[in-house]
């Protein structure tokens, strides 16, 4: 039986297992999904111990940039982006890549299927909006991010070529097509990280946060008469696209929808 896990610290949360047990029950993998706690301290023996038993791990919060340290190759998602949430072995090497940014694009277009010259407001600049950006960037869209701290907004300009903005006073939301959250704000707290009357009808607006679903800024969407996209989507279809690298199945997205909801 291969052995797969999702490795974080908290991970109790963790919807992984869920996800890909039921890949594994829909298409008949004898296979195991279990979602390990490691601490920043014990990664390094992790890594050296007790990953070779594993055909393949999930990365999340708060190693998936450290992860680079202990992995033979890097796609030029990972590369780009700077984070790491799956590996894969191939040809005897452990190979770091980022499935975040197909997730971020799969949801976007199941809204919005052209993309291209599109101009897209992402607020945060952390490592889910480098994933963002890099979705957004090879789908040819027109990029501009508000971050709480501007520098490392500023730091993203250099890097993708992409516009900033200081603050979300100097900005019209009529002059985006679509509106990203890729802060934590709205995470386990009804809080927005924009005004009420920030949108306009004709946005699409994403939330990437997922727990809760209805954010305090899609229910503001909403209720502008938005059309919204909700964090699910993107957790589901970055698993999907995991499910596709470990096992070479491309699953119907209904399977793991369904078991988010479960
Ligand atoms: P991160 O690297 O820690 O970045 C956090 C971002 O949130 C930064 O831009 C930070 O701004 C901003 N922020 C935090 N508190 C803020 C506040 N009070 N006001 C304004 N901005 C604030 O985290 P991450 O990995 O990018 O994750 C961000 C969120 O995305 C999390 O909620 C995570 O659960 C979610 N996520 C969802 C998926 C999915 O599949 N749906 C995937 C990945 C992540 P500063 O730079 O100013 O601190």
């Amino acid at each position: 039986m291969k052995k797969f896990a999702v490795i974080g610290y908290p991970i109790k949360h963790s919807k992984s297992p869920l996800l890909h047990e039921a890949g594994f029950n829909e298409m008949g993998i004898d296979a195991s999904f279990e979602a390990i706690e490691v601490s920043p301290d014990e990664l390094g023996d992790w890594m050296r111990t007790d990953f070779p038993d594993y055909a393949g791990i999930a990365v999340t919060i708060p190693h998936k940039e450290k992860i680079k340290d202990f992995i033979d190759q890097l796609t030029p998602a990972a590369k780009s982006i700077g984070a790491v949430n799956t590996l894969y072995r191939k040809d005897g090497l452990v190979i770091g890549t980022n499935t975040d940014c197909f997730g971020v694009l799969k949801a976007l277009q199941s809204e919005c299927p052209e993309l291209k010259n599109k101009k897209a407001l992402i607020l945060g600049a952390g490592g889910a909006s480098r994933a963002t950006i890099f979705a957004l960037k090879q789908a040819q869209s027109i990029i501009t991010c508000w971050n709480r701290t501007e520098k490392k907004a500023l730091k993203l300009v250099d890097e993708f070529e992409i516009n900033t903005v200081s603050s979300l006073d100097a900005i019209q939301s009529e002059d985006f097509d679509i509106i990203i959250n890729t802060t934590s704000v709205g995470l386990k707290k009804w809080q927005s990280p924009v005004p009420a009357n920030f949108f306009s009808p004709s946005n699409i607006v994403f939330d990437i946060v997922y727990d809760p679903l209805e954010t305090k800024f899609l229910s503001e969407a909403e209720q502008t008469g938005c059309q919204t996209i909700t964090g699910d989507k993107m957790l589901v279809y970055q698993a999907l696209e995991q499910f596709r690298i470990w096992h070479g199945i491309a699953l119907e997205p209904e399977i793991m929808e369904t078991a988010f909801f479960g």
